[in-house]
């Protein structure tokens, strides 16, 4: 089998949030299947990080596609053998800022030829006409809008015979731009309608890949069916429940040669869930190195996430001093909207030795926090799967989530009766709004301070398997039902 796995980032080549972290890992672990024999190749633009640290670089072809001078150059991921085809135009892709937004974090004007081309090399390279020789996909798997234009390249312009997954890792975010666009994206304007990529007079990326892709995966097996919903489909709610028997959920994994507190390069110390006290070393350095109190009996409550209003953070400034004054501390990493950033900052000048705030993007601080809070605080008002509640059971670091998404799917709230059966791993916020936020975490501090209780929620979370490996093998199916399909 040959597969396609079409994206924007990757790690470790290129991070933003949770899609690196899959483009990272999932196609490493299909590739290990001991049941998978083929070959997967990862496809993202060449960005200036990705040119910097892509492994043994060669040219393999110069093409021109929609108008613009690309290098196809394949490399090697500089931590594995996977090998990565990457799109090289110096004027789209080398640029000082993010792969989406300049350093101001406004999105770049051309996002959508940008993206474009990534979408019509991909289908180019599931065509007849590919520059790759020896080398036609038996399936393409692409990930979120910005590979969105691929399915529909492959069937209005390639009569392309690759069968195509299209996977949602946030619906929320769907590439949708004005319709003068459709022209120089050589798309064909008869299917500027609804049946097409049409959305709402504007051409949406994002419905392209859901209209037209053969298959449909998402995160998580409840987001999967949040989706077909007003609440959660932003508008797509009505075309997803027309491909409900196309769509499946599946939850992520977490990359165990990144993120594990028995090996993790990033921490001052290693431990598990059999020699836990490490972490109690990881804490200290973690307080000391924040400036904050040096206190084992000082619960510490770490968030690292995107501020934004799907994280839910905005419900904690309103209640952290009152934590504080019961003793709290919080070590907070993230960045995004400029509001919620002032209020931690705020809070942060007020209890310099409670809590520390920290903007910015910081790999590091992530795997320290995670290994050094006792707490991990994920209130999301949604979210697809969610990688930081998994690194948070991985990690001994129970977390506080709300009941959405792939965090209902993969966190069990502790009660009387979860805990009898082995099964509770963290706490679920009833409601989201900053009372019940306060409750839950009030609730979790309580049972962290009974540490016989604390170990067991603690040892239910690191032993679960949350490896790709068991996600690599539904994927794997996924691609195996596509491509029978094709056959029957
Ligand atoms: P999303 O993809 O919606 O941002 P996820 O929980 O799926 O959320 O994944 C977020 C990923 O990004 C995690 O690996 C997390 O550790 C990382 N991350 C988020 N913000 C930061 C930050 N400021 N610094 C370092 N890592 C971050």
């Amino acid at each position: 089998m040959r597969v396609l796995f079409a994206t924007s980032e990757a790690y470790p080549l290129i991070k933003t949030g949770g899609l690196a972290d899959v483009s990272g890992a999932l196609p490493k672990a299909i590739s290990q299947l001991p049941n998978f024999s083929g070959d997967i190749k990862i496809l993202l633009p060449a960005y200036s990080a990705v040119l910097a640290k892509l492994q043994s670089i060669h040219v393999i072809a110069n093409i021109s596609v929609l108008g613009q001078a690309c290098t196809l150059i394949a490399g090697k991921m500089p931590d594995s053998d996977m090998t990565v085809i990457a799109i090289k135009n110096a004027e789209l892709f080398e640029r000082t800022g993010g792969p989406y937004s300049d350093e101001n974090g406004v999105d770049w004007p051309d996002n959508p030829l940008r993206f474009g081309v990534l979408s019509r090399v991909a289908s180019l390279l599931c065509s007849t006409s590919t520059p790759i020789k020896d080398w036609l996909p038996d399936l393409i798997h692409c990930n979120d809008w910005q590979t969105g234009l691929t399915p529909a390249y492959m069937k209005l312009l390639d009569n392309s015979q690759t069968k195509s997954i299209f996977s949602i890792h946030n619906i929320a975010f769907q590439g949708c731009f004005d319709a003068n666009w459709i022209e120089q994206l050589d798309l064909p304007a008869a299917h500027f309608q609804m049946n097409g990529f049409e959305y709402f007079k504007q051409l949406s990326f994002l419905k392209a890949g859901l209209f037209y892709a053969d298959q449909l995966c998402t995160v998580s097996p409840t987001y999967a069916q949040e989706i077909q919903t007003t609440q959660f489909g932003f508008g797509l709610e009505g075309l997803l429940q027309t491909r409900t028997a196309d769509l499946t959920g599946i939850v992520n994994g977490i990359d165990a040669q990144e993120w594990n507190p028995a090996t993790d390069v990033h921490l001052p110390k290693h431990y598990s869930n059999a020699r836990i006290t490490g972490k109690h070393t990881v804490k200290h350095a973690l307080q000391q190195q924040l400036g904050l109190t040096i206190d084992a009996n000082s619960p510490l409550l770490g968030v690292v996430s995107r501020l934004t209003h799907q994280k839910g953070l905005d419900l904690l400034p309103d209640i952290m001093p009152k934590l504080v004054e019961a003793g709290c501390q919080f070590a907070i990493l993230g960045s995004g909207e400029k509001k919620l950033e002032a209020s931690f900052n705020a809070l942060a000048e007020r209890y310099p030795e409670q809590i520390s705030m920290n903007t910015g993007y910081h790999e590091h601080l992530s795997h320290n926090i995670m290994a050094g809070s006792d707490l991990f605080i994920m209130p999301s008002r949604f979210e697809p799967c969610g990688l930081n509640q998994l690194y948070g059971l991985a990690y001994g670091t129970p977390p506080v989530v709300t009941a959405t998404g792939g965090l209902a799917d993969s966190v069990c709230d502790t009660t009387d009766l979860s805990l009898k059966n082995n099964i509770a791993t963290g706490f679920v916020v009833k409601s989201v709004t900053s009372a019940s936020l306060l409750v839950t975490i009030r609730h979790a501090i309580t049972v962290w301070q009974d540490k016989k209780t604390w170990r067991k929620i603690q040892k239910n979370g690191m032993t679960r398997d949350i490896s790709w490996a068991s996600s690599a093998n539904a994927y794997l199916d996924c691609y195996k039902k596509a491509i029978e399909r094709e056959l029957a």
